[in-house]
């Protein structure tokens, strides 16, 4: 091989690898028992509606960032860059999907039905083709994204310059709920946590959703002090109908600064898979102090607050397992009977998972005595 063969090799060797020579940053959070446990975001923006990225930069985020599913949501009413880009609803997906099947994202195509309070702003995702979403009645933009197969999902319910007083389900939703349209809402979006939300999700039976709805580039929005909200999806099979099969069985959770909300169904595995406890028996005795191990292999911080004593010996009140690392619990007998119990419960409070009733979820630490 001729010196110049080699160098115009060796130089398409690096050109072909250089946009995928970055690291993706896994996010550690279990599966749960039967599940898949998937982090997906299901609204953001592309310079094909008003964000300011290309639609391939929405993938090439999602790799670097951990995610295993998104979908791009261009606003179907709202296309400020409508004169510099003159396209079809549908050409953001199609430009992003090529990438996503390589990287081994699952892509999801949606699109932001995006009207005036009521019904403001919803998400139709899992469409087959967007622009028959622009309808002059709103109502006929649901049907349509119904019949093609959606789900549709209610965006920041409590968005201040839609709801600016107090957040109001409105008959228009009610309708929307009634004819099976509306069947997730966002408890959280960008940086704004919706309480009703949540308690909508537990009245009405709703799928928990939290997402990035990011328009610039993800690193600008978002970093290590504020980061980036998703949806944990638990799936029983890593492909875009077993997402949908999940958004539709309401097998989801939020997840948004530092925190988990949603049905306790899914927070206890979450967090009792998280933890690595000791499970060597710690022979607890009257009188005695023992140390056990409890390790947390999740990038998930757990704070915990005792909610009641436990019987025949003391714990701490108070408990933050770190993510990643392992703390020892200290134990103290107080009593004779105490080492003749076979498992010792510890009767905790994790302050940052958040049940549907917007309380701490409570959870039960056994650790074997003898
Ligand atoms: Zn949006």
């Amino acid at each position: 091989m001729s010196k110049l063969n080699l160098i115009t090799l060796l130089l398409i060797f690096f050109i072909s690898i250089k946009g995928y020579s970055q690291n993706r940053t896994e996010i550690n959070i279990p599966d749960i028992p039967g599940y898949i446990t998937l982090k997906c975001d299901f609204h953001m923006h592309t310079v094909f509606s008003d964000g300011d990225v290309w639609p391939t930069v929405r993938v090439q985020e999602a790799w670097l960032e951990g995610l295993d599913a998104i979908s791009i949501t261009e606003h179907i009413e709202y296309l400020p860059h409508s004169q510099d880009i003159d396209a079809d609803h549908n050409r953001s997906y199609e430009i992003a999907k090529p990438l996503a099947d390589q990287l081994g994202i699952i892509l999801i195509q949606g699109a932001e039905i995006t009207r005036n309070m009521p019904p403001g702003h919803l998400n139709a995702i899992f469409i087959k083709n967007a622009n028959l979403l622009e309808r002059e009645d709103w109502w006929e933009a649901c049907v349509e994204a119904k019949e093609q197969g959606a789900f549709v999902f209610w965006n920041h319910p409590g968005w201040k310059a839609q709801q600016p007083d107090t957040t109001l389900w409105w008959k228009e939703h009610t309708r929307l709920f009634n004819a099976g349209i509306m069947q997730g809402i966002e408890v959280y979006n960008e940086s704004e946590f919706y309480p009703e939300a949540l308690k909508w999700a537990k009245e009405k039976k709703l799928t928990v959703i939290a997402n990035s709805d990011v328009h610039g580039p993800s690193n600008m929005a978002f970093s290590a002090e504020k980061k980036r909200p998703f949806t944990l999806v638990f799936v029983t099979e890593k492909t875009t109908e077993g997402v949908k099969q999940a958004m539709l069985d309401k097998r989801t959770l939020a997840y948004f600064e530092d925190k988990l909300a949603g049905d306790r169904a899914f927070l206890t595995p979450i967090f009792l898979n998280s933890l690595d406890i000791a499970d060597k028996p710690v022979e607890l005795k009257n009188h005695e102090v023992k140390r056990v191990r409890v390790t947390n292999e999740s990038d998930l911080t757990y704070k915990l607050k005792k909610r009641q004593p436990s019987i025949g010996f003391k714990c701490p009140e108070e408990l933050i397992i770190e993510a990643h690392k392992t703390i020892l619990i200290e134990l103290e007998g107080i009593s004779k009977e105490i080492a003749n119990a076979g498992v010792l419960k510890m009767y905790y409070e994790v302050e940052n998972l958040m049940t549907l009733d917007g309380e701490a979820l409570p959870v039960i630490l056994e650790i074997a005595n003898k």
